[in-house]
Parts: C-alpha cells; structure tokens; sequence
C-alpha cells in the first residue's frame, strides 16, 4: 500500500487528507501542534472558545465536495447556518446592515443614495458572468505558462480585466466610497488593500452576497476537528505535537520525513505547513532551485493581523461579523500597502455567541477583534507595542458604539505578528501567505505537484490556487488529479 505523509493538520492537509481518504493510501499526517487546524484552529481561554483565525465561511459547495471525496456529506456531519444578516459595515458618516437577499441590499443602497440600488444590481450581474468565466481556471492546476493558451483562459481574459484592481473596477459602477469600500474590504481576506488587488476578486464580495456567508456550530474549527475524526474512521492516522524536521531528498526526490531525529520513508510527501516557511526550513537548499530562501525574499507577502480574544462576562448586541471602518479607510488602505501603521484602525469583530452558546458560558461571550497590521518586514518592536493597540482597539469599539467593554473582561489574550512567525510557523507572519498579485496568481503561483522535487505536492494558502478557506481545499482537491 502507497504511503502518503502529509505535513501539517491545517485546513489543506486535513482536505488532502479527506480526498486522498478512500483511494487506498496508508495516510500519516504529522502536526506539531497538540490539536489540529492550525491558523483555523480552535483555542480556549478559560471558559470561553474562539477560532484562531477565520470566521467567514463562502462558496461553501468546496467544502461539500471534499466532504463528498471521503464518503460523507457536510451537513450530516456539522451543523452549517447560512447567516440572514452577513454584516454591519460602519463607516464615518453611515452603517450599512448587508443581508443575504440581495434586494434587501439594493433597498438598502438606494435609500442611502439615489441610483445606488441599480448600481449594485448591476455590479452582482456583472459578477456573475465573471464567477462563470473563472470558475474552471480556479479549479484545475494551472502548471505551466502555456496554460494561458487554454481556450477557457483566453475566454476568460476579458473577465479578468487585468489592468484594473478591486477598487477601480467597482469604481466603473458607482464613485461613491461607501459604495465601494462595502463590496471591496474582502480584498482583505487576502491580505491585500482593494487598490492593489487584482479586480477578479470582486468575485469575494459576490460569493457572500449571491451564494451565502455560512456559520458552523461551534465555530469553523469545528470543521478541522470533524475532517481529522473522519479521515481517521477512513484509516489514516494523525500524528500530533509531531513536527517534522526535515523532508529527505534524494536525486530530485521526496523520501520521507525526519521526525524527533528518526527517519520515517514515505512513497509521497504533501506539504500544508506555510509554503515559504517550509522552503526555508524543511528542504536543504541545495535540494532547490526556484525556491531558495533569497529568491523566497524577493516575493511579495501578504499583511498580518493583531489579535485580540476577550472573554466577557455580558453579550453585547454586535452584528455576528462587524467592521469598524477607519475615518480615512483609502489612506489606511495605501499605508497598509506599504508596509505603513496607522492610528486611524479599521477593526473587525467577530461576536458569535449572539447566536451559537457553545463559545461562551451562560450570559457570557467571546470576542475577538482583529486589526490587520503590516507583516513582519516592516520592523516593529511587538512586545513592547501590543498593549498600545490593545487599547486603541478597545478604545474604538467603545467610542463608535457607545458602550463600556473593559469592565466586562474576565479575560483576553493577544496575539502579534511576531506570535504568528513564532508559533504559528508563519513566514513574516503573513498570515494570508504570498501576496496575490497576477505575478504571483496561477501559472506564477507555487502548484500542488512541486515541479522541482518529485513525489513532493502542496496544499494551503501559500499555493495554488489562492489563500482562503474555499481555495486552500480546493488545493486539495487538485490533488486527485494526481495521486
Ligand atoms: C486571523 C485570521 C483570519 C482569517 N480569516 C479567514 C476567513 O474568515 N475566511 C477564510 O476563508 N480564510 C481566513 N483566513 C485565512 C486562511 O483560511 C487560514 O489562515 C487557514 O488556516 C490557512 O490554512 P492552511 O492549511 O494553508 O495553513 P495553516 O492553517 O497554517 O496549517 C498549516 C499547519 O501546518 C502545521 N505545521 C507547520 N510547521 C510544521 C512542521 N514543521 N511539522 C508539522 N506541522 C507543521 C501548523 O501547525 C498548521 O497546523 C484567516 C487567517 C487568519 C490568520
């Protein structure tokens, strides 16, 4: 029987696992970590639970598919909500309430501003048409130059709209900066401002408008925890507080892996752990050629984001998913950019025991609050700063909504860039991985059969084809096509 390891029990490794799960493969996942889902894993503090990383859950037929590869069925298995209300966006001057209907939305927009409403109506026919030219790209790997030669690619183009980003393509609809900043703050998903991504990813804000935000009961930890327990009633096994060492190659050729000192052989080896962290640290250089550690530093990376988790001893009335807009949001946006920090925050809250009271004890709740910052090249002494933007963080959500938070805290924890680098295995902690940029988007996007080392694949956000739940399992699923 074919032994596959794969590296790291996050979102990626745990979908490869699951796909790979019924093809007959003796599978060994190995996590450094005492549980799985990395970035995406659940974490207690005290008596309150909170996701580490994401909360927002879109184009959720992915996930259903990966489900579907080991024999199971999403909804048999967890309890997925798809939410009414997917947002609060408070700006300066106006808070937009986005709903799943988009009718609503489009009553919404034109009671703000006359002609908006169409606006919009006209933005979401226009995505739609776009998602339709791009899914099948997004879907398959996408090896080589030539590929851009493909018939549907060459289709595609002019979807694409390449010269243009998130921003000015919405721009095209309507001018007004409310309008534009509520269907382009996703660019953030990726780590990257709307002035700098490329405008196919107004498919994000599509997504969630046309095909529904979703909640998992629990939270979306929950899905890792559900994905390990059935790849190991499918017969694999998952090693935790595992971390590797080392990826052994011969003659262009994965071998295996070294794990506390001992060499384990394996027929193919599947990388989750960070794709740029796992270059640098995993692979001996001379193993190498387009990924050496200096070439790895000339490639773009996303931003980071400054974590704050709060145990309250009260639930709040904040929307499920909330952002707090900075007052000058397109300045904030191009600081960012440039690696630049800002006082005027944008913040997002994340307040899910409004609906679900498994994070939190009786007529208590979790809170977390993320404030995206630049990553670790730009130089910053996190230690001695996170209490400052500890307070301005707090500082905001009680100014904009009136109210008294820190005198309902039991308890919190923080996290910085600096904690994502050095616990979390993130390269600059650039938690959304490699910039997406179109020079680092598809055929320029590191693919999930490594070209330079045979026997040896990938999966996760630092690969193709993109960061973000849906594409890190769609990563794993283009690993059927070969294994
Ligand atoms: C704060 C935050 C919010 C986010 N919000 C969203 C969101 O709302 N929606 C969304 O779609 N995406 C979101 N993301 C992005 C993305 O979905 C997550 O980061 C996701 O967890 C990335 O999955 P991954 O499998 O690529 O990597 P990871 O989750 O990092 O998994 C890699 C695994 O490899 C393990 N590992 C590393 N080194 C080793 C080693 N040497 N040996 C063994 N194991 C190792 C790690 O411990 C980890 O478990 C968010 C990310 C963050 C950080």
């Amino acid at each position: 029987m074919k032994k596959i390891a794969i590296i790291g029990a996050g979102p990626g490794g745990l979908a490869a696992g699951m796909v790979l799960s019924k093809k007959g493969y003796d599978i060994h996942i190995y996590e450094k970590d005492q549980r799985v889902g990395g970035r995406s894993q659940r974490i207690t503090i005290g008596d309150y639970q909170f996701d580490l990383g994401p909360t927002c859950l879109m184009y959720i037929d992915i996930l259903r598919d990966v489900f579907k590869f080991a024999g199971y069925e999403l909804e048999k298995e967890l309890e997925v909500i798809r939410l009414d209300h997917l947002y609060t966006l408070m700006f300066n001057d106006v808070t937009f309430n986005m709903s799943k209907d988009p009718i609503d939305n489009a009553n919404m927009y034109e009671r703000y501003s006359k002609g908006m409403g169409e606006s919009y109506l006209n933005w979401l026919n226009a995505q739609e048409t776009k998602l339709n030219a791009i899914e099948s790209i997004l879907k398959r790997p996408f090896p080589n130059v030539s590929n851009y030669l493909r018939k549907d690619v060459l289709k595609a183009i002019p979807e694409l709209r390449p010269a243009q980003s998130v921003y000015s393509h919405l721009s095209k609809f309507n001018r007004n900066s409310n309008f534009i900043n509520s269907l382009s703050f996703q660019s953030k998903y990726l780590g990257m401002s709307s002035f700098d991504a490329p405008s196919v990813f107004t498919i994000l804000p599509y997504l969630e408008h046309a095909l529904g935000l979703y909640h998992v009961k629990g939270g979306l930890n929950q899905i890792n925890e559900k994905m390990a327990e059935l790849i190991e009633r499918n017969g694999g096994t998952i090693h935790l507080s595992a971390p590797v060492e080392k990826i052994v190659v011969e003659n262009k050729n994965a071998k295996g892996l070294v794990v506390s000192g001992q060499f384990f052989p394996f027929d193919e080896v599947i990388v989750n752990a960070d794709f740029s962290y796992a270059m640098t640290n995993l692979i001996e250089e001379k193993h190498l050629r387009k990924h050496k550690p200096h070439k790895l530093e000339k490639m773009k990376y996303s931003i980071s984001t400054f974590m704050i988790y709060l145990g309250l001893d009260k639930k709040f009335d904040f929307a499920h998913h909330e952002i707090i807009f900075s007052k000058n949001y397109e300045a904030y946006l191009n600081g960012l950019a440039k690696g630049e920090y800002s006082d005027d925050l944008s913040i997002y809250l994340h307040n899910p025991s409004l609906m679900d009271d498994s994070y939190a004890p009786k007529n208590h709740s979790s809170l977390y609050l993320l404030v995206p910052v630049p990553n670790l090249r730009t130089p910053k002494d996190w230690e001695r700063d996170k209490d400052q933007l500890y307070s301005q963080a707090i500082d905001l959500v009680e100014r904009k909504h009136g109210i008294n938070i820190r005198n309902h805290i039991t308890t919190s924890k923080v996290i910085t860039p600096q904690d994502w680098e050095s616990t979390y295995n993130v390269k600059y902690g650039a938690v959304f991985n490699l910039a997406h940029n179109l020079g680092q988007m598809l055929a320029f996007r590191p693919q999930n059969k490594y070209k330079d080392i045979n026997h040896l694949y990938l999966v996760g956000g630092g690969t193709h084809p993109g960061s973000g739940l849906p594409t890190i399992y769609q990563s794993a699923i283009i690993l059927n096509e070969y294994l």
